[in-house]
């Protein structure tokens, strides 16, 4: 301890007039006193201090004395030391006032408050953590007592801390005013708090209810897990929860703590699909996850001393982990990730700030003695955040790919119509080319039959047509005994008008006495046929013989008034006709009617030609 100063006799605060004060520092006026083996005793302690402010001297530099805080709070870190306090309070006003004492850090073990006057013990609280919470004066998380100042009054405030937790004692007066002021804001904070972990955890899990991401469940654990450890660390949870539980309350920080480790390292490697990314990270972090339940069975054997700084060591290097996993990863995946590195920034920086505040490095306010809820509140809305936004850049993927797909299929099925539409033009081009070859094919098809029925150079049918027509009516008269009339026509000395006027004109000739005959058999059962040569047929069925020989007559008639010219000259043409009509005998044949036929006709050419003949 360092030597003397001015400020190291012992001074008394001064509390009159200080009614209306919000905030009194105390550290100008508070002393520790450190019993290593913890064996001192109240009387001795109160000796001690009385000898001190008799001799009106300086205090010793030895270890067995008072000495001055350094700092408020005054904070001796893990020890096996019991730390006595000593407050020591003057009213030097004629009036009365009344004061609470708090020492405000709930997980002190056992912390023993006398209020001492004229070397008389007034008052005696037996509070800590390891007491039910019914001894307390006050219902509130804090350890506060009522401190009543006489006029012209002289009061000492003992303070006896042992404690497994770091001997971390915010010694703080206030006025009943003063306090309700700050209370109120404390209150509000906190309420914030946890109705801000409540919401988080609520929505959450309702998305997960809807996802099903694991990302999102664990989170909700790790929300409600870290909200447990902050309810069991600021007392809140022994006040309102398990206030008779003082076991199960020291236990509550470091299950709860261990607790949201599993959650927190289970929800960094499923944000961070850590399995995809790095397999090594990946099982580094499984490890974690065990390991933090292997501190939740540790926590049930080892003192908490240990146990809480093994945990929040473990805890600092997870956070550290996820903070350089996220900048790692800064770039490559979007906002969502740099929401969750400034999560975990949030959280470290508000644990840092918090520790820096109990180490006196930094101020004691309101922000400095929240800075973790206010680190961890940031934090676990980021968290939210960065979940949220992963959410939808999944989706915006998914969404897309759909889209893709639709659009593939749209192609794809506008293709297949494609085919089938060439098919189909295909098909029907097919289709036509077919139906004009049927057609060619049917016009050839008649042109052939022409062909074989019909003479070339008269258009009449031939010969062979004419043998199976007049077969056919031949057969049908016969069954039907109807008559037949059968003429056989030979133009007159046609060899001379050939050889005269020369073949051609001679073809000529021919096909004018076709068409001739044409005119005249109009009937459509009767047929007219060139049988060969310069010779035709008609066959004329049902014709009687008068019939027959009126038609000749007209044929033979015709024939002679057709008026060929050749070279200006008119060439007389003329025909005979033998010409037979009967009723076909049963076993008779049609060869037999064109023999009589021509018998009639070879009759006529010799009686002198140009003339119809009948047959008997
Ligand atoms: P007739 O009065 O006795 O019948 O005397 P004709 O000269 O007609 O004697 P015939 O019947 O024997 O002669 C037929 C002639 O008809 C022979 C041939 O020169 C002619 N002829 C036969 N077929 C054709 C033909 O297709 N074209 C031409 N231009 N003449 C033909
Ligand atoms: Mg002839
Ligand atoms: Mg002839």
């Amino acid at each position: 301890m360092p030597a003397a100063n001015a400020e190291e006799f012992l001074a008394r605060l001064d509390l009159a007039g200080m009614e209306e004060v919000s905030d009194i520092e105390v550290a100008d006026h508070l002393y520790y006193f450190q019993d290593t083996d913890g064996q001192a005793s109240l009387e001795e302690i109160l000796l001690l201090s009385m000898e001190w402010e008799v001799s009106g001297q300086k205090l010793d530099s030895s270890d067995s004395d008072w000495h001055k805080v350094e700092n408020n709070p005054p904070n001796f870190g893990y020890s096996s030391s019991v730390y006595w306090f000593y407050l020591p309070l003057l009213n030097a006003a004629h009036y009365g006032s009344e004061w609470v004492v708090e020492v405000a850090y709930p997980v002190l073990d056992f912390v023993d408050l006398y209020v001492v006057r004229n070397g008389d013990v007034q008052s005696f609280y037996k509070l800590g953590d390891k007491q039910p919470f019914s001894n307390r004066v006050f219902d509130h998380r804090n350890f506060r007592i009522p401190v009543s100042m006489q006029p012209l009054d002289q009061v000492g405030i003992y303070i006896r801390v042992k404690t497994s937790s770091a001997v971390q004692v915010p010694i703080s007066l206030w006025t009943y005013g003063g306090l309700m002021k700050y209370d109120q804001i404390d209150h509000l904070i906190i309420g914030l708090y946890f109705g801000l972990l409540l919401v988080m955890a609520l929505y959450n899990g309702m998305i997960y209810l809807t996802v099903r991401q694991k990302s999102n469940l664990y989170y909700v654990l790790y929300v409600v897990s870290y909200g447990c450890f902050q309810a069991a660390l600021m007392g809140i949870a022994y006040q309102y929860v398990w206030p008779s539980s003082i076991h199960w309350n020291d236990q509550s920080i470091l299950f709860c703590l261990a607790l949201s480790l599993m959650f927190g390292t289970l929800f960094i490697r499923s944000y961070l699909n850590l399995n995809a990314l790095s397999p090594k990270m990946d099982w580094l972090y499984g490890v974690a996850t065990w390991v933090g339940g292997v501190f939740i069975c540790l926590s049930f054997i080892l003192t908490y001393d240990i146990m809480i700084r093994l945990i929040v060591s473990f805890s600092i290097v997870i956070c550290l982990g996820a903070m350089a996993g996220g900048v790692y990863l800064w770039r490559s995946i979007g906002r969502s990730i740099q929401y969750f590195t400034l999560a975990w920034l949030f959280l470290f920086a508000g644990g840092f700030i918090l520790a820096m505040n109990k180490f006196g490095v930094l101020p004691r306010n309101l922000f400095t003695e929240n800075a973790s809820l206010y680190g961890s509140a940031i934090q676990i809305i980021l968290l939210s955040m960065a979940l949220v936004e992963q959410l939808t850049v999944e989706r915006k993927k998914r969404f897309a790919a759909q889209q893709r797909a639709i659009v593939q299929e749209r192609l794809a099925r506008e293709a297949q119509e494609h085919a089938l539409t060439l098919q189909r033009l295909d098909n029907e081009r097919l289709e036509l080319r077919v139906q004009e070859r049927t057609v060619e094919l049917e016009t050839l098809n008649e042109r052939l039959k022409e062909l074989t029925i019909k003479d070339s150079l008269t258009g009449l049918y031939n010969r062979r047509y004419l043998d199976i027509k007049a077969e056919e009516e031949h057969k049908r008269a016969q069954r039907d005994r109807n008559p037949l009339g059968v003429l056989l026509m030979d133009l007159d000395n046609f060899k001379l008008i050939n050889d005269q006027y020369g073949h051609q004109f001679g073809d000529e000739c021919l096909i004018a006495v076709a068409k001739a005959l044409g005119d005249n058999v109009q009937r459509t059962s009767d047929t007219v046929a060139r049988y060969g040569g310069e010779e035709f047929v008609a066959i004329l069925p049902g014709a009687s013989k008068e019939k027959a020989r009126y038609l000749a007559e007209m044929i033979r008639l015709s024939v002679m008034s057709l008026s060929i010219d050749y070279e200006g000259q008119k060439v007389p043409l003329s025909v005979s006709i033998g010409l037979v009509s009967t009723v076909p005998k049963e076993a008779g044949r049609y060869e037999e009617l064109i023999k009589a036929a021509d018998d009639a006709l070879y009759q006529a050419k010799s009686e002198g030609r140009n003339r119809v003949l009948s047959a008997e």
